[in-house]
């Protein structure tokens, strides 16, 4: 699997899956577009890749605020003259029901991860048609199972697999494929940032031995190497996928 002479941007490059998806494409010899909004935490993933390419671009962006997502798209095309790759990462999670969300928390959560990619991918849009390349989206078994407490972001994961279906229909006689990947539970920041504290988060991993058929929370890497699939020619007659990389949380019921 090569991703020579394709450049590929990843949003939420700085940490977790969006980074470990650099590194996974930095050794396919891909052209990097690395997006985040910590400008340190964003050069380690750059130097990461830096060891196995030099083609990197550093974008320190919040997408979702219009003019970034628009600068994404244009440092792009001005460095690499095209594009063939969009992978939204960035996302963020929160904790409540419908008796204690915020409306504040909803629209953040919201604006993150549904709002923002509809945007970034509106503006990649045009570019990857000119390419005949393809999208994956960061959905998560949230988006196709339901659990309680997490209303907002189940909600928002819903979002983005109608989103990536609807998108590879319009987009499927224009040759660009979309496709979303849905994690399990996957060792990250993202549920600390979220606002659980490490005990919690020591307790949610244990508890994933049950939640997850494979008995145990996934690893960055092994989502980077869906996303690199599907990214990539090898999966060229799949489009408008959820493919779950959940060690089969998705086809578990209580019992
Ligand atoms: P993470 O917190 O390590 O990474 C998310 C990244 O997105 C962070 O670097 C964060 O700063 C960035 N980000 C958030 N808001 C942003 C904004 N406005 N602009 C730019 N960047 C922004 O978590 P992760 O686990 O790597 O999450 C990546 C994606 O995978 C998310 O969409 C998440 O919902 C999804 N996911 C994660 C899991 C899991 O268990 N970790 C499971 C299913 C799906």
């Amino acid at each position: 699997m090569s991703f020579a002479g394709k450049s590929v941007i990843v949003t939420g490059a700085s940490s977790g899956i969006g980074r470990a998806t650099a590194e996974h494409l930095a050794k396919q010899d891909a052209n990097l577009v690395l997006v985040g909004r910590n400008e340190e935490q964003l050069q380690n993933t750059v130097d990461l890749c830096l060891k196995a390419t030099q083609n990197v671009l550093k974008i320190v962006a919040d997408v979702c605020i219009e003019a970034d997502a628009e600068r994404i798209i244009q440092e792009t095309i001005a460095k690499f003259a095209k594009l063939d790759v969009l992978i939204n990462s960035a996302g963020i999670i929160g904790s409540g029901t419908i008796e204690t969300t915020t409306l504040d928390q909803y629209d953040r959560i919201m604006n993150v991860n549904v709002r923002a990619i509809f945007r970034l991918t509106q503006l990649a849009v045009p570019h990857l048609i000119a390419s005949k390349g393809n999208i994956v989206n960061l959905s998560s078994v949230c988006g196709i199972r339901s659990f309680p407490n997490v209303l907002a972001y189940n909600m928002s994961k819903t979002a983005v697999d109608q989103f990536t279906n609807c998108v590879a229909l319009e987009l499927a006689d224009k040759g660009v494929r979309v496709n979303s990947v849905c994690p399990g539970v996957i060792e990250t920041e993202l549920h600390k940032r979220g606002g659980m504290d490490q005990e919690a988060y020591a307790r949610f991993l244990e508890h994933c031995k049950k939640t997850h058929a494979l008995g145990r929370a996934g690893n960055v890497e092994e989502v980077a190497a869906a996303i690199a699939f599907l990214a990539s020619d090898a999966s060229s007659f799949i489009t408008g996928v959820q493919l779950p990389v959940d060690g089969g949380r998705h086809a578990m019921c209580p019992r």
